[in-house]
């Protein structure tokens, strides 16, 4: 039988450590770390994300403020904001929530983001060092999926690993973190010719990719470990059928009107695996977490210079 990676037990025994250090943090220096996050528009999905990050904040012992604007601001306000913040002594982290009105170019505000404050870790001056593999602050969702690798032990020392995904957000920074911990990585992307082939022939396989259900159990060779990033919500009840089966719980959620996710991986190729994430409930909770971790990593670095 597989093993489950339960990504919301560990979530939580990380956040645990993370209120120590926290409260550590405000004996050693009177006060304590805050982020700030910043939300443009009215993307209800957005809204709950930063709803989320924000709560999260409170949990770990740590502070917080958001800063709503209209789906209007002008892009020099936001650069406005974000320099203010950048200057402002009380705030430690700056997430900017993605995505942002058409008007606004996202590289540029992501490159305004001071790099010592940029808990995301998609701020150039950050990707560069984390290639020279002395990052401080690196992106959360590719730092989560490492925690649940070595806390649940993986081997990745001289494994084979294939990201499925090249997205600044996840494929790459994963794909130097595994490379920096001795994997053989090998990155796919849509315009990859021979993917079933390397990746069953894969012991880490990680898929990053938003296409439900694409690598079914012909992807996947006899033992692998499983990361499943990809997190889509289904809209089709052929969908539903088609990977979770007629008489599934999901398909009568499905029906009743509820939210019914996928992964990339099919659950049918969980039985090959050695260990998978299940989806929700694997990466997703780790995400929110090394956010915090980094709002706490960047208070300490910020204090410590
Ligand atoms: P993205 O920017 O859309 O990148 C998707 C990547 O998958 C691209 O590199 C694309 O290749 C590749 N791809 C698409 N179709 C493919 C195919 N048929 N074969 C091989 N590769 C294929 O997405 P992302 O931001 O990295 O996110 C990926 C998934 O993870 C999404 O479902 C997202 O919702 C989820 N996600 C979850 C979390 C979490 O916390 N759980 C966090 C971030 C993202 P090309 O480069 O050639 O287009």
């Amino acid at each position: 039988m597989p093993e489950i990676i339960d990504g919301r037990r560990l979530a939580e025994s990380i956040r645990q450590e993370i209120a120590a250090s926290a409260r550590a943090f405000y004996e050693r220096h009177g006060a304590h770390p805050k982020l700030a996050a910043i939300l443009v528009g009215e993307d209800p999905a957005s809204h709950v994300y930063v709803r989320n990050k924000v709560r999260a904040c409170e949990q770990v012992d740590l502070e917080s403020e958001s800063h709503h604007l209209p789906a209007t601001t002008p892009e020099a306000d936001l650069v406005a904001l974000i320099d203010r913040l950048n200057d402002s002594d009380d705030v430690d982290g700056i997430l900017l929530q993605l995505p942002l009105p058409g008007h606004i170019s996202k590289t540029a505000m992501l490159d305004r983001i001071s790099p010592e404050k940029d808990v995301d870790g998609l701020h150039p001056q950050n990707v560069g060092l984390l290639v020279q593999r002395r990052a401080a602050l690196v992106a959360c969702t590719p730092s989560g999926i490492m925690e649940a690798l070595k806390r649940y032990n993986v081997p990745i020392a001289g494994q084979n690993a294939v990201v499925v995904g090249r997205s600044d957000l996840v494929g790459k920074p994963l794909a130097l973190l595994l490379m920096h911990e001795n994997a053989t990585v090998t990155i796919c992307h849509s315009k990859t010719q021979n993917l079933q082939q390397i990746a069953s022939n894969s012991d880490i396989v990680i898929a990053a990719m938003g296409k439900p259900a694409f690598l079914t159990a012909a992807f996947v060779r006899e033992g692998a470990v499983l990361i499943d990033v990809g997190t889509t919500v289904l809209n089709s009840d052929d969908e539903v059928i088609r990977i979770f089966g007629e008489d599934s719980k999901k398909r009568n959620d499905f029906a009743e009107g509820k939210t019914v996710l996928a992964g990339d991986v099919h659950p049918a190729a969980y039985a090959r695996s050695s260990m998978y994430t299940p989806v929700p409930g694997g990466i997703g909770p780790l995400t929110i977490t090394m956010l915090l971790k980094n709002t706490l990593r960047a208070a300490e670095l910020r204090r410590n210079r």
